[in-house]
C-alpha cells in the first residue's frame, strides 16, 4: 500500500504540492487527472526521488517505509517504477543489453543472484512477444531513431521484467496512436495483480477506456480535490476540469 501523507513539496520556494494526501492500495489501479501544471509530474518525481524538489513535509510510505529518506535506486528496489522517467537516446548500447544491467542492478540491491544471459534472454523474449516487440529491436541501441510508440512499448517491456509493486505511468498516452496505446494498455493490463498497484497519470479520459482504474483522483494545484470511480473519468471528459480550479483558489 502507498500512503501520501499531507506532503507539501516546493521549487525554488514556490509551494507545488500542498498538503497533498493519497492512498493506493495493493492491486489498485489508480489514476490522477487534472490540468496541465497543477503537479501531477511532480508528485510521481517525488515519490521516484528526483532531486530537484524541496520536501517541506509529509511522508510517502510503500508498505511501511518512508521512501523520502531513500535513494531512487533503494526505491526500485522496494519495487518503485516511474515509467519514462529516463526517455534516454543510448547510442551504442542494445537495448537488450541496457534491459540485463537494469533488471540486475535491482538484484543486486536486493542481494540476489544476478540473471545469467540465458536465463534473462528466456525472460525479455516472452515479455517481448506479449508487446509485439521484435527481437531485432532489442539489437539496436536503447530508443535511437525507435518512434514515440516504440520508446513507450519499451518502457512498459521494462516495467514487465522489473515486476514492480508500484508502478507509475506519467502521461504515457501522449503522442500514441490508437494501436500503440492499447498495445500498451493490454501491457499494463497484463501485468495488473492484487499485490502490484498503478499510478495511472493523464490529462486525457483516452487512457483509461483501455486501462479502467478502479479510483480517479482529480488534482488541481497541487491537492487531490475530488475522488471517485472510473465514472468520474467520463464525466471530467465532458465537463473539464473548470468546475474544480479557479473559484476555489480565489475563495
Ligand atoms: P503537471 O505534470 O501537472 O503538468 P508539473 O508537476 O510538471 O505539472 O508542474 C507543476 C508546476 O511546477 C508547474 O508550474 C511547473 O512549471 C513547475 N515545475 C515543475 N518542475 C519544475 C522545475 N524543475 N523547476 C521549476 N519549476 C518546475
Ligand atoms: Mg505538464
Ligand atoms: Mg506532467
Amino acid at each position: 500500500m502507498l500512503e501520501v501523507k499531507n506532503l507539501t513539496v516546493s521549487i525554488d520556494g514556490r509551494t507545488i504540492l500542498d498538503e497533498l494526501n493519497l492512498t493506493v492500495q495493493d492491486g489498485e489501479v489508480a489514476a490522477i487527472m487534472g490540468p496541465n501544471g497543477t503537479g501531477k509530474s511532480t508528485l510521481s518525481y517525488v515519490i521516484a526521488g528526483r532531486k530537484d524538489y524541496t520536501i517541506e513535509s509529509g511522508e510517502v510510505l510503500l508498505n511501511g517505509v518512508n521512501l523520502l529518506d531513500l535513494e531512487p535506486d533503494v526505491r526500485a528496489a522496494h519495487g518503485v517504477f516511474l515509467a519514462f522517467q529516463y526517455p534516454l537516446e543510448i547510442p551504442g548500447v542494445a537495448t537488450m543489453t541496457f534491459l540485463k544491467a537494469a533488471l540486475n542492478a535491482q538484484r543486486k540491491q536486493r542481494g540476489e543472484a544476478e540473471l545469467t544471459t540465458p536465463e534473462f534472454m528466456k525472460r525479455v523474449k516472452g515479455a517481448a512477444d506479449k508487446l509485439e516487440i521484435k527481437q531485432e529491436m532489442l539489437k539496436r541501441a536503447l530508443n535511437v531513431g525507435f518512434s514515440g510508440g516504440e520508446k513507450k512499448r519499451m518502457d512498459i517491456l521494462q516495467m514487465a521484467l522489473l515486476e514492480p509493486s508500484f508502478a507509475i505511468l506519467d502521461e504515457t498516452d501522449s503522442g500514441l496512436d490508437i494501436d500503440a496505446l492499447r498495445i500498451v494498455a493490454s501491457g499494463v493490463n497484463a501485468l495488473r495483480s492484487p499485490k502490484r498497484s498503478f499510478l495511472i497519470i493523464t490529462h486525457y479520459q483516452r487512457l483509461l477506456d483501455y486501462i479502467v482504474p478502479d479510483t480517479v483522483h482529480v488534482m488541481t494545484k497541487g491537492k487531490i480535490v475530488k475522488t471517485g470511480g472510473a465514472d468520474l473519468a467520463v464525466e471530467l471528459e465532458k465537463s473539464g476540469y473548470r468546475d474544480y480550479s479557479v473559484e476555489e483558489a480565489a475563495a
